[in-house]
């Protein structure tokens, strides 16, 4: 495995595997401090592709001013020996100057999408995501990029950013992965306490009491909101940001129930802000 820290360096490597030799490149861009959900799209990056890459950068356009942009865990060295562990043959983690050099001035916006659910309550966050993903893509050439279904809304904006750009790979979306409790792992439970930790099991309990109502019958979004709501706020100390039910594909709020949908929750347990989701009806394209 290479570790590779300059954006031009990156772009060079990418056409050197690309142009002569024809290798197909599966791209992971992460903020790091790996876990479980990081590397389960590492490896079927590996599984699918001639080189895998991965990106490890916090990026701090994607944070809001009054965010954990500064205590986001960071281990590089872990890390590191982690991605080379699931298969990857290039680490790319530039630093914060090499990606917004001094005067840097350009940024990606997709238009609708970026101003609901969480980007309602993290103003201009998809911006963020958005540009570095844009320039990331720009360096690294993918054939395909890998996301995780735990940030659905970031996943199905840069899809549209893609589309839109003509940028010309394929983002796949694959599934959360889980501690038992059925918390979804994400680097920021280590912000969490051990007795925060246990309630924040109740996220993912509630989104399943919701999609068993749904499976049930039950066509009516406010009744199901009533209950998903009900039940996270039984454990104290968890404030809930939002829960949406929407169609998976524009993200537009149902009111009623017809076909496929997505529940999704972002919660606050202490200053902690942990989201997840789940996706609900048969026809599951997804
Ligand atoms: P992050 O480092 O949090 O920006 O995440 C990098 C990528 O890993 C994104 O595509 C996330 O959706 C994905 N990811 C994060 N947590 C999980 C998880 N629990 N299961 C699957 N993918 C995840």
């Amino acid at each position: 495995m290479i570790v590779i820290k300059s954006p031009s360096r990156m772009l060079e490597a990418a056409s050197r595997l690309k142009d002569p030799g024809g290798k197909s490149i599966g791209f992971v861009p992460t903020m790091g401090s790996l876990h479980e959900g990081h590397l389960s799209l590492a490896r079927r990056a590996r599984k699918e592709n001639d080189i895998v890459v991965m990106s490890i950068f916090v990026n701090p356009s994607q944070f809001g001013p009054n965010e954990d942009y500064k205590k986001y865990p960071r281990d590089i060295r872990g890390d590191k020996r982690k991605a080379e562990l699931a298969g990857v043959d290039i680490v790319f983690s530039p630093g914060v100057r090499q990606i917004y050099p001094e005067g840097y001035g350009s940024f990606v916006d997709v238009k609708e999408l970026p101003g609901i659910m969480c980007g309602a309550s993290r103003p201009g966050h998809f911006k963020g995501v958005c540009t570095i993903c844009a320039k990331l893509f720009y360096v690294v050439r993918p054939d395909i990029a890998y996301f995780g279904q735990k940030d659905y809304q970031q996943a199905l904006i840069l899809t549209r950013m893609v589309k839109d750009l003509d940028m010309g790979f394929k983002i796949k979306i694959l599934p959360t992965i889980r501690e038992k409790s059925g918390l979804a792992l994400s680097s920021r439970n280590q912000y969490l306490t051990c007795a925060q930790r246990e309630k924040a099991a109740v996220i993912y309990e509630s989104l399943k009491i919701g999609k068993a109502l749904i499976d049930a019958g039950c066509k009516n979004t406010g009744r199901v909101k009533a209950v998903v709501r009900r039940m996270i706020k039984s454990k104290l100390g968890i404030k809930i940001d939002y829960i949406s039910i929407v169609d998976p594909y524009t993200l537009r709020e149902e009111k009623n129930i017809n076909s496929k949908v997505l529940i999704a929750i972002a919660v606050f347990i202490g200053k902690t802000r942990l989201i997840d989701n789940i996706l609900v009806g048969h026809n599951s394209r997804r």
